[in-house]
């Protein structure tokens, strides 16, 4: 009989008959998790909407834990198309989008005489999912909402939208994945108005079923702000309805990171284990770790988005990478905090070498920090370019390390050492003061 500590770290492979799901054009299988805990590896299997008639569509295959690409207006903030390629296949063929980033563009009606966002943007070979909120263009403004429709905050201005509105959106997009609308409220609104996001949302729901288009799986949202009763009544109501996934949201809106766990376990509780998880507003690599603990599959790229902007480099080790930063404690003081560096800091001016030694993405093949410091002080926006690409290509590493670690029973065990190496860095008393300008974190 093996000790508890790795008993607790067994792997089951379970009936997959009994943990797979398969909607048109969606399957999702559960292959492992540890009998301990809620963490799983998934596999997700899409065939692109649009090229499905024509059966010349290679499948998507993703396997869960896994990062959504976050898009403006369905691309990467700073890729065009003919830099996709340059990431990692097949993780970067999942792209999220919401449809309010195209309130001011063309209308419905022109979009779908297109043929939808997968020929309005020429990605073809990609899954589009689309999510009414995001959190960089798209943010739910929860005192604007009310019964007919929610309220979110863009930059072309604040928009009212209605579940038919939302609808036609969505019919005519003809993304491969999409949310139900949901009444997203920020941490600190009353209880009253906690329930009434929660009726608001399953009413939505049914609206969105009763009008749902013949293709696109459907993820039914599921909200209850800082209250576990809440929570549990919506995912409750939600996992009754026929739906292929489940968007869990209202998270990134003022709650605390220390309280989030027990809203996560309290919703995937109640839900079916054998459907995907999606969740919005959990960025940085700790609020991951949380997320998969909880057992969600699928997970947004805003922190990519917002390190690039602020001219940081993901840097943390993966395996035997990386140790280039471990051994300089001078440089780990002054621009890093463990997980990433400050491009913009001078003590890159001179240098030579590459953002992360024998990392294999097309930056660090081909340029050095001292170039990408040079574009960033210059205002040039290769550099934004650049650093996304590394960052991308780094963050999908950090998904693998982590179906890794789940397949290998160590999921916990790599949490752990991960947290608390990046707190011990955090923490320092040292910490540059380019790092203290930031709200990077
Ligand atoms: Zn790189």
């Amino acid at each position: 009989m093996p000790p508890a500590e790795q008993r607790d770290n067994i792997i089951i492979n379970i009936n997959e008959a009994a943990a797979q799901t398969q909607f048109q054009n969606m399957k999702f299988a559960v292959k492992t998790w540890c009998k301990s805990g809620r963490a799983r590896v998934g596999l997700l299997q899409l065939k692109c909407t649009s090229l499905v008639q024509g059966a010349t569509s290679p499948e998507i295959e993703i396997e869960t834990p896994a990062l959504l690409l976050t898009t403006r207006k369905g691309l990467p903030a700073f890729i065009p198309p003919d830099h996709l390629s340059f990431l990692p296949s097949p993780d970067s063929r999942l792209l999220q989008f919401s449809p309010m980033h195209f309130m001011e563009g063309p209308n419905s009606k022109t979009i779908s005489d297109i043929g939808g966002v997968h020929q309005l943007l020429g990605l073809q070979g990609y899954g589009f999912v689309a999510v009414p909120r995001d959190s960089i263009l798209s943010l739910p403004e929860c005192s604007s909402s009310n019964k007919n429709g929610a309220s979110f905050e863009t930059p072309s201005g604040r928009f009212l939208v209605k579940p038919l509105e939302y609808m036609k959106m969505i019919s005519s997009m003809k993304p491969d994945l999409w949310v139900s609308l949901a009444d997203e409220v920020s941490a600190s609104v009353t209880v009253k108005r906690n329930k009434a996001s929660v009726d608001r949302t399953i009413t939505w729901l049914d609206h969105c079923i009763s009008l749902k288009p013949r293709d696109g799986a459907l993820f039914g949202s599921v909200v209850g702000g800082c209250s576990v009763e809440e929570r549990q009544r919506c995912a409750h109501e939600v996992a009754k309805r026929n739906v292929s996934g489940y968007y869990i949201g209202g998270f990134g809106l003022g709650d605390s990171i220390d309280e989030r766990s027990t809203f996560l376990h309290a919703v995937t509780d109640v839900l079916p284990k054998e459907k995907p998880r999606q969740v919005c507003g959990l960025g940085l690599p700790e609020e991951v770790l949380q997320g998969v603990a909880a057992g969600i599959d699928l997970f947004d790229s805003t922190y990519i988005y917002h390190l690039t902007l602020e001219g940081f480099a993901l840097i943390f080790p993966l395996n035997d990478k990386c140790k280039q930063y471990e051994s300089d404690t001078q440089l780990c003081s002054m621009a890093s905090d463990y997980t990433k560096i400050n491009l913009k800091a001078t003590v890159y001016r001179k240098d030579a070498s590459r953002i992360v030694e024998g990392c294999e993405c097309y930056t660090c093949q081909n340029h050095t920090k001292a170039y990408i410091n040079h574009l960033l002080n210059v205002h040039e926006m290769l550099a934004q370019i650049l650093l996304e690409i590394h960052n991308t290509h780094h963050y999908f590493s950090f998904f693998r390390l982590i179906r890794e670690a789940i397949t290998e029973g160590k999921f916990e065990e790599f949490r752990q050492k991960f947290i608390e190496r990046r707190r011990e860095h955090l923490l320092a008393p040292s910490l540059g003061a380019c790092e203290l300008q930031t709200s990077v974190r």
